[in-house]
Parts: structure tokens; sequence; C-alpha cells
């Protein structure tokens, strides 16, 4: 797809844009001025040309010019993450190593490092995502890898994707449907975490465009609908505050807080309630502009809760205690005079700008550091994980990741009074963990706010927590079920693995000295059998039991004996005499097709290489008289003579009939049949089965036994050599006691 593109980079500076083209350049340039402190203006002109003559002659499913894709790209890089000049170029010039001629050395000669190094991520991230749908959780890994290195990348990928959701309908409606799943079930998710609120709300409503559009507008349409009943309400609700804020010379902006069309939809399917319901929930915003600082958010609401009635549970101050996000805010609702709820949120610009844009905006404010911090620990759980690989650990981690996603969080507070986040639903076990794994690995008690409570009892927001410690390590594998946070969890997950390990090395010991001292002597496969009859479908359960005691080794030993005296005849039978008929046909007709691995075959008295097969009226066994058929492609097909089909062949066909005999050294087996006809007694299958692998050494691939009124009635399925292994076959079981009639099944 990608054309050899000749491209003078030394040009790249001076190269002469047409009208539009410069006009798209200077607006974008006027952009960055707008939003940066600082822009190289050369890097961005030289990334935007090159951009533009790499892409020049692609298209988007929409029908534009591909160059306008990461243009636009740029733009959002810009205005809706806020990063810098370096992130732009890098947006501009994100699809040309993967989709032109154009290479990564390239890039790196001409714009530096730093933007080389980013586009290498995004490269990478959408490698990872093409090459392995399936496999999501390894996707996710490496998309949390390149994060941990350079957050921009990610971000501007973030950017990549919200320009494709919002240009999605062109594309044809399987694909909406898988690139919309994928957003919604990993891009979304993460950007929560960053604290892309705005971003996650748009993901989630353009894959719900895309996923649900009936449900999508439904709710725009009744949204839409309601709008201007809606302002007016917040108007009037809002007056008297206005005026207070006036008066005392506050500098503000009041916003009515749109609700995103996919939480509105979540709502109600979650709490099974009408839109109206979820609709009357109002909220309402009051950003504070400059110079007003955080205590002045206090002085707002006691206005408002001086107007109106507050609910005093749902007060909520993530000013003094912020999320782990990052976000700070004051939440508070109050009923209208009408009776209907109101949510306000308080909050300064700055504070606005960080829930509306997330970590990325808090580089911006050094000040503020908690942005910073919350970045550094989610980079450090990542790592956290990724340095201790275990087979499930991707999948553990994507639960986890998700799990702890979408839970609220609780603040607890040490003994001597440092701050702790954790999930909402954790344990004092999730917390002794949280401090330091020893902690939680020798953790004997908790006293919460001073008194002694179970590990297991969950802990609520402003619980003061104390954990009480023993000398060793007194963990419990089945705390596993009363943790929430990823680090508890990996942790109790490591003991269990841990412990089983040794638990099923210790079994495996103590039954291999015991079998060594009674001189027990079975294959791995055997004792996988002898281990199935014990109701063990995993060696490694057995051991586990067995180092336990749960499970006597004495048993295991007695199988084995019995196992070995009875021979593995018994354990084929067993297993044949479960085939049912059709299998067995099948089976048969199969075999009968492939058994045949002979080279050569004499046609007409020559020998040739010719492809052959074994028709599967007749199935013929070497010594047969056979004839054979010439099908139109060329191929063999040997039939008995005595077929009935070819008979047919023959009269109708006569010129491709051609005669063929057995070539000399024949190393295949072939399957034959026998039927056999009986008085049914006990042990007669047994006898049957024995006499033919034993004393004929012959396989047998399958018995099917019918009994009726004490007549028993059975096929036999074996491989053998000839027709001479057969009928010698044929003959033997006819002896056995019982057995009437023994005869070639055709
Ligand atoms: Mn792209």
């Amino acid at each position: 797809m990608a054309d050899t593109l000749s491209i003078n980079f030394d040009e790249l500076k001076s190269y002469t844009f047409e009208p539009k083209q410069q006009l798209e350049l200077d607006e974008l340039l006027r952009q960055c001025h707008t939003y940066f402190e600082k822009t190289d203006d050369d890097l961005i002109y030289r990334a935007f040309a090159l951009s533009y003559l790499s892409h020049k002659n692609g298209t988007r499913a929409s029908g534009e010019p591909y160059y306008l894709h990461p243009l636009e790209v740029a733009h959002i890089v810009i205005k809706e993450m806020s990063l810098d000049d370096v992130s732009v170029a890098a947006a501009l010039l994100h699809d040309t190593v993967e989709d032109t001629s154009i290479s990564l050395d390239e890039i790196r000669q001409e714009f530096g490092d730093v933007v080389a190094h980013l586009i290498d991520g995004m490269t990478k991230i959408s490698g990872v995502l093409k090459s392995r749908e399936s496999k999501q959780a390894e996707t996710f890994m490496k998309l949390l890898m390149s994060m941990a290195e350079d957050l921009r990348v990610v971000l501007i990928k973030f950017s990549d994707r919200l320009h494709n959701m919002r240009t999605l309908k062109h594309l044809p409606k399987a694909k909406q449907i898988k690139i919309a799943t994928e957003t919604s079930e990993l891009y979304a998710p993460l950007a929560h975490r960053f604290g892309l609120f705005r971003l996650k709300s748009e993901l989630e409503d353009l894959s719900f465009r895309a996923i649900d559009s009936q449900g999508y507008r439904f709710i725009s349409r009744k949204l839409r609908e309601k709008k201007d009943a809606r302002e007016k309400f917040i108007e009037e609700f809002m007056q008297p505050i206005r005026d207070q804020l006036y008066k005392s010379g506050f500098n503000f902006e009041i916003k009515g807080r749109p609700k995103s069309i996919y939480s509105i939809y979540r709502k109600m399917v979650t709490q099974q309630k009408p839109f109206e319901d979820i609709y009357d929930l109002f909220a309402i915003r009051i950003i504070l502009d400059e110079p007003h600082a955080r205590e002045d958010c206090w002085r707002v609401y006691s206005y408002i809760t001086d107007t109106y009635t507050p609910i005093p549970e749902r007060f909520r101050d993530f000013l003094s205690v912020p999320k782990a996000n990052g976000y700070q805010s004051l939440h508070t609702t109050v009923f209208s005079r009408t009776g209907v709820k109101v949510e306000i949120q308080i909050r300064t610009r700055q504070m606005d700008e960080i829930a509306e844009k997330g970590l990325a905006a808090h580089w911006k404010y050094k000040e503020g550091s908690d942005g910073n911090k919350s970045i550094d620990r989610f980079v450090h759980w990542v790592r956290d994980v990724l340095d201790n690989p275990r087979p499930d650990a991707a999948s553990e981690f994507v639960q986890d990741f998700t799990l702890n996603l979408f839970q609220d969080e609780i603040y607890i507070f040490t003994p001597k009074g440092q701050l702790m986040t954790l999930p909402k639903g954790a344990t004092p076990i999730d917390f002794a963990f949280e401090v330091h794994s020893e902690v939680g690995e020798r953790a004997l008690a908790a006293k919460v706010n001073g008194k002694m409570v179970p590990l297991r009892q969950k802990l609520q927001s402003g619980d003061q927590v104390e954990i009480i410690t023993g000398k060793n390590s007194n963990l419990n594998p089945d705390w596993i079920n009363d943790v929430v946070t990823h680090k508890a969890k990996s942790r109790i997950r490591q003991f269990i693995n841990m412990k089983e390990r040794k638990g099923i090395e210790e079994g495996r010991e103590i039954w291999q000295k015991k079998a060594g001292k009674l001189n027990l002597e079975i294959s791995d496969q055997d004792l996988v059998k002898v281990a199935n009859k014990l109701k063990y479908h995993s060696m490694n359960k057995l051991y586990y039991d067995i180092s336990l005691g749960a499970f006597d080794v004495n048993n295991l030993t007695k199988g084995v004996k019995d196992f070995l005296s009875k021979g593995r005849i018994e354990e084929e039978k067993s297993r044949l005499e479960r085939i049912s008929d059709e299998e067995m046909h099948d089976q048969y007709y199969d075999s009968a097709r492939t058994a045949g691995s002979m080279r050569g075959l004499l046609v007409n008295g020559d020998l040739t290489d010719v492809k052959y097969s074994y028709s599967k009226c007749c199935n013929p066994i070497p010594g047969d008289d056979v004839i054979g058929f010439l099908s139109r492609n060329g191929d063999v097909k040997i039939h008995r003579t005595n077929c009935n089909n070819i008979g047919y062949l023959i009269k109708n066909d006569s010129e491709r009939v051609v005669e063929i005999g057995w070539p000399k050294a024949i190393t295949a087996q072939f399957i034959g049949a026998v039927r056999i006809i009986g008085e049914d007694r006990v042990g007669l299958v047994n006898d049957i089965t024995n006499l033919i692998s034993q004393s004929l050494k012959t396989n047998m691939k399958g018995i099917n036994v019918n009994s009726e009124e004490g007549m028993f009635e059975g096929t036999l399925i074996i491989y053998v050599e000839d027709i001479a292994h057969l009928e010698r076959v044929i003959k033997r079981i006819l002896k056995v006691p019982g057995v009437k009639q023994a005869y070639r099944f055709e």
C-alpha cells in the first residue's frame, strides 16, 4: 500500500504549500501559540510538510485526503490534551512510519530522538492491536508498558483514537463495532484512570452510538426535547445564588453540566429506571476564576446551603482529600424549591481544567503536585506488575485494573495520621498490604478507630486503621476473597502459588519414595489413568492432596498395583466399550480411507506412482481380489471385485476400470471388521479383547456390543496386515466359548 516516496528532507523547511494547506498550517501554528508557552515553529512547519507530502496520495474512508487525519489529531493534542510542540509534531507524523515508506531513522534524523520515540511508541501500540485481537490482556500490558516510558505516547494515541471514533461512521458496520468495542473496553477505562473524564465520556458515547445506535438516538432525542425546560429550570434555580455571588464580588462561571448519553443509558440499565428518573437529577457546576482560591469554594458552598436545603449524605469534600487521579472539587446535593434534587460542584478554574483534561493539564501547574504523585503511583503500579511476570499476570491485572477503575475510593488514615486512598470495599488486609507486603503477610488483627475488628471487615472512609502483626507469616490463602486491591491480591496469589508448588513437589516425592520401595514401575501416562480412576484429573492436585494428607498415598499405590496386574486391556476395553454406533461407523470408514501408506501401485501390470485410495463401500484388504477405477482427476479408487458398485461401474464406464495388483512390500495396517454372534455371558467381551491383544498381538480400534435376551451381537474393528491375518483372527474368535458365529463384516 505504501508508495515509494521520494522526499527531499532538506527542502521541508522551505516547502511552498498550496493556498489551502498554507491556511491549515497557519491555523495550526496559531493554535500552538494560543495554547503553549513556547512553540518551535520550524519543527511544526517541517512536520506538517512531511505529513502532507507523505500522505499526499492517500484518502480516508470518508473520501477526505489522508493528511487531514494527522492534522485533526494534532489539533486534539493541542486543544484537548494540552501537550507540547514535540507532541504536535509526533501527532502530525504518527502514521508515516506505519503507512508510508518513511523510516523511523529518517524521522529521527530530521526531527530528533523525542519525536522518533513518540512515533515509535504509537506504532508499536497499533502493531500490537492489529496482530492480536483476541489477546486483549497482552495488548493492554504492552500499552501500559509504553505508557510507563512516556505518557505522551498514550495521550497522542488517545487523540488518534478519538478522531477515528469521531469519523467512525464512514467505515463498514462490522469494523465500526469492532473498533467501538475495543474503545469502550480498553481506551475508555484507561482514559478514566488518567482522569480524562471528558475524553472518557466522549469515547463511551461514540462507542455506544456505533454499538447501539437505536439506544443512542432515543436518549439524545429525549435530551434535545427537554433542553429548553432544563435551561429554564437551571436559570431560575441559580438566580438567587448568582445575585449573592455578584454582590460579594465573585468572578465565576456557571455551567449546567450535561450528563453523557452513555452514563444515562448505563444508569437506566443498572438502576432499572426510566429516562425521566435519571434525567431529573440536575447537575450544575460553579467555576471560580482568578484570583479565587480553594478557600473561596467554601464561601460559595455556604451561600448555596443558606438558600437551599442540602442532603448531608451527598456531601463530598475532594478539596481537602483529592482523588487518586488528582480530581479536586466540592460536591453537594440540595433540594430546589420545587423539591427536585440538584447536584452542585464547586471548584476553581485550575481544578476544573484538571478534572476535564486530566493529569496532562497538571503538568502545567507545578505547584499542584498531586497529579504528578498520582502519575508516579500509577507508573509504579504498572512497573510492579511488569516486574513480577507470571503466566496469568496480564489477565489478572486487567481484571484488578477494571475492578479498581469503577470503584469509588475511600480514605483511610494510618495511626500516624497519614492519608491513604483505597478502593471502596477494602479491608484491613488491603490496608496492611498497602503499607508494606511484610505487614500484610504478618497481619494478625486490626484496630479500627481504636477498636479490635476482624481483618475481613470492610473499611469506611475516614477510618483510622492499625495493624497488629506477629513475628511470622500469618498469611491465609482464604484472604484472597477479602481483598480488592491489586497489590494484596497479587501477593496472596503469589503465596498460594508458592505454597501449592511446594506441596506438589512434596507429594510427588512421597509417592516416588513409596513406588521405589515397592518396586512399582509405571509410565507417567498410565499413572494419569490411575489418577483419573481415583477421580483426580490433575496430577498436581493429587500430589498436592497427598502432601496435605487429604489423600492417602497408599490408595494410589493400590490403584497402581491393580492397574499393573490387570494390564492395559481393561483400560482399553472400558474405553472401547463406550464407543457409540455412530462413532464406530465414522471411525471405521475414516480409517479405511486413510490407513494405507503403500508406495506405488501396480496398474495394468506396471508399478506407478499414481494416487490411490480405498473405496469405502467394500474396504479392501491385501489379499482381496481387487480392481481399480480411474476417477476423472486421474486417481485410482480400489474396490474389491465382488463389490456391488463395481459391477455397475464396469457396465457403464468400462474403459476407466483398470487392473491392479497389491504391491509386494506392504507395511501399512488395514482396517478389518469382524461380526461376532454368540450367547451372552459375563466376561465374554473381556475374553475376546484379551485374546486379540494378548495372544494375537493385534491392535484393536473399537468394539461395539449389543446384548439382548441372552444373545450377544458385536462388531470388532481391528488393524490387520492382510486377509490372512484377518482370517487367523476370525478362526481364533470362533474358539472362544459362547461364540456361535464370526465372519468378516462387509
Ligand atoms: Mn491515525
